[in-house]
């Protein structure tokens, strides 16, 4: 995986000499070399990590070029939707869901630069994500659990919102700098060789795993702001997304959790946040179209045809949350 390659260069660069039996090296200069190499690496990640966030035109910490970013997203997406059951059998609710992505990504600061795609994934787990790249996943339980175009829009727009304000690579950023951290924290205890190697695989599971951990609550924030911004762009009643999740709020009741909270987390206070931005921005977008053209096609598109297909491909028993 590329996030493993590019940690891997990582410890290639500062992986220790082997040592010598005849002459070992002695432990005396050993914490100062330490401390120079986290130097080093605190430099090199500070200097690679400056990138301008395309919604805010403000820095950020993220290693990631926007073209390395659609690289792995090219490399790892088919990995993930055959993870989750590949895409849901029907052409017609596929198109459905890309021309709406689309419509939304096509408001967005990066409307020409990625090249989107939406992807309905056959699987009953409740979520969506967004890969690097501009891939864009919704899974079939969430679908089925949603009863308008508009909600369906709230989702899609909080994801596209993801991938402008550079999220993914923001948070594998801070996944490799934790990595590094370990292997240098490894080193300075006096770990070599096995030992090293077992820091720097645990640092690498950790970012190899970064496209299904949760966001932290400020680029669940800015997502929403931003996810609203292109929904009424896009002609949508912003109060979607307050449905959407309010639905999910009361789908989870009495449930472990589901998926949906272990990615985006916050739901709660999200709703208050998002309806405050309503009542100040948008107090007056309500319908852009009648919310019973919204529902029926809605139904139409997504509802009917799931209710006609069999069982998801992909299923899990019991859905898992990391509990925030
Ligand atoms: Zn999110």
């Amino acid at each position: 995986m590329a996030a493993y390659q590019i940690c891997g260069e990582l410890f290639r660069r500062y992986r220790p000499c082997p040592r010598n039996p005849r002459n070992p090296r002695p432990r005396k200069g050993l914490v100062k070399r330490a401390a120079g190499m986290a130097l080093g690496g605190a430099i090199f990640l500070l200097l690679a990590g400056c990138q301008v966030n395309p919604v805010t035109g403000k820095s950020q910490f993220n290693m990631l070029s926007q073209q390395q970013e659609i690289a792995m997203g090219q490399e790892q997406a088919p990995e993930y939707i055959k993870s989750f059951g590949g895409e849901i059998d029907s052409a017609p609710l596929r198109a459905y869901v890309s021309a709406i992505g689309q419509k939304l990504a096509g408001q967005s600061e990066l409307a020409t630069a990625m090249p989107w795609r939406f992807y309905a994934l056959d699987s009953d787990v409740v979520n969506a994500f967004a890969l690097p790249g501009g891939h864009v996943c919704i899974t079939r339980g969430l679908l089925a659990a949603m009863k308008d175009e508009s909600e369906l829009a709230a989702v899609l727009g909080h994801e596209v919102a993801h991938v402008t304000h550079r999220h993914i690579g923001q948070q594998m950023t801070m996944n490799m700098a934790t990595s590094y951290g370990l292997i240098v924290g490894g080193y300075a205890l006096g770990m070599r060789g096995e030992e090293l190697k077992q820091a720097y695989n645990l640092g690498s599971l950790a970012a190899n795993v970064t496209f299904l951990l949760p966001h932290s609550r400020g680029a669940e924030n800015e997502s929403d702001a931003t996810g609203l911004r292109y929904m009424v762009l896009a002609g949508y009643d912003p109060n979607g997304m307050v449905a959407m999740l309010n639905i999910l709020l009361e789908m989870s009741k009495g449930q472990a959790g589901l998926m949906v909270f272990s990615t985006h987390p916050y739901a709660g206070e999200r709703v208050k946040r998002i309806s405050q931005i309503i009542a100040e921005k948008y107090p007056n977008t309500e319908g852009a179209e009648a919310k019973t053209v919204l529902t029926q096609r809605y139904k139409q598109n997504v509802l009917d045809v799931l209710a006609k297909l069999p069982a998801p491909k992909h299923q899990q028993e019991a859905e898992q949350t990391t509990g925030q």
